[in-house]
């Protein structure tokens, strides 16, 4: 079997990547919904795989490894190593996790992150409204029972808590978090009380994280680790370093982690075992995030899996705007983890016409925050192309042909 072609479409502003090749077997990935900058990165590495076995899958990434890097530029590359492993599955007529190892649970834990602009009525960086966030995750189809909540500079309560930092407020940048550095001791109090309310409410049976930074000085994140030891939270999320930060800072982690009983975490924007290897190799940290969709693909992430279980790390991968393919790759990656895996993030930031215009899910596929591991071949899901046609912009129009 031989690659033809590599093609990539922006649909609802995910960058859809498709390998064809010359036995008429497709297959499919899918790129963060927020990039889709990265679609000429994409095309420029179709001449480094056509004419390939796609079922040769690391021979294949061996040819393109080198040409990703930290987030956002590892998207390229792990996106098109899902669409081989989706090819090489269904060759087999085997879903892909059998041939990543061979699952080794029927169902995977998923956690919600809650966005403030999805709650009704708001819910703003105070206690009350930490109070409304945890209800409404609660309230969620899917009965999740571990959520994140992001938080602190990884969040407007920089902008709307007066004097939060001592540093300026950026209230003209598009994200809401570039800020970093000291804490006041009245922003840190009321980063403790938002917590607290939002932990108080979840109450017994639920659990949360919070995605906090980046923007910590060490000191403030062992402050806030310490502070909020009592309320057993799942992990506090890149408070150094993460998110897009190009780089990982472990001995600085390891400064906090070494110190505290609440799981410290990190790795969004990692790409790659290499840069894993300080961070796990140092205890730097509790709980490591990669995301399969960053990170260099499937079996890079297990990989990292296996070697973080080794040094007593837990998993959490990341995924929450990876989408419906996106979805259906984690759950294949994830039901191969070792019992280091405690849930992965539900890629929750697609439209509800995906379940129309794919073949895989028909719908809300959570039950009880957990997900069934489908035992369809590759990947599990395809486009259903009638449907996806009307999606395709103008120049994309060719995407199915
Ligand atoms: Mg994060």
């Amino acid at each position: 079997m031989k690659i033809t072609d590599l093609k990539c479409a922006i649909i609802a502003n995910a960058p859809i990547i498709q390998i064809r090749t010359d036995e008429g077997i497709t297959g499919w990935g899918q790129i963060e919904t927020p990039k889709p900058y990265v679609k000429p990165q994409v095309l420029d590495l179709k001449d480094w795989i056509v004419g390939q076995d796609p079922r040769d899958v690391e021979r294949v990434m061996r040819r393109i490894r080198v040409r990703g890097g930290f987030k956002p530029f590892g998207a390229a590359v792990s996106a098109i190593e899902h669409a081989l492993w989706d090819i090489a599955g269904k060759a087999v007529n085997a879903p892909a996790h059998r041939l990543l190892g061979g699952k080794v649970r029927d169902q995977v834990r998923t956690y919600r992150t809650l966005y403030q602009a999805e709650v009704p009525g708001g819910a703003e960086h105070t206690p009350a409204g930490y109070k409304r966030w945890a209800e409404y995750g609660k309230s969620l189809k899917g009965e999740f029972t571990l959520f994140k909540l992001p938080s602190a500079y990884h969040s407007s309560m920089v902008r709307d808590f007066p004097n939060f930092y001592y540093g300026e407020v950026q209230t003209d940048a598009p994200f809401p978090y570039p800020h970093k550095g000291t804490m006041t001791k009245e922003g840190f109090d009321h980063l403790v009380a938002c917590i607290t309310a939002a932990k108080e409410t979840l109450g017994p049976g639920y659990n949360t994280a919070v995605d906090a930074g980046p923007g910590f000085m060490p000191i403030d994140a062992l402050r806030l680790a310490k502070a909020v030891e009592h309320l057993h939270l799942m992990w506090l999320e890149d408070m150094i370093t993460g998110d897009y930060v190009p780089y990982v800072n472990h001995d600085v982690y390891r400064e906090v982690t070494q110190n505290t009983t609440t799981p410290i975490h990190t790795g969004e924007e990692i790409y790659l075992r290499q840069n894993y290897k300080h961070l796990i190799e140092s205890h730097a940290v509790h709980v490591i995030g990669p995301d399969p969709a960053d990170v260099g693909g499937l079996a890079e992430i297990k990989w990292i899996a296996e070697h973080a279980d080794l040094h007593g790390i837990a998993m959490a991968p990341h995924g929450t705007a990876n989408g419906i393919f996106g979805l259906a790759a984690l759950i294949q990656v994830c039901a191969v983890m070792p019992d280091n895996l405690i849930a992965f993030e539900y890629p929750a930031r697609f439209e509800p016409f995906w379940y129309d215009i794919t073949e895989g899910f028909d719908g809300m596929p959570v039950k009880g925050g957990l997900i069934d591991v489908p035992n369809r071949p590759g990947m599990g899901i395809n486009f259903n192309v009638k449907e996806a046609k009307k999606h395709l912009t103008e120049g994309d129009a060719n995407f199915f042909d």
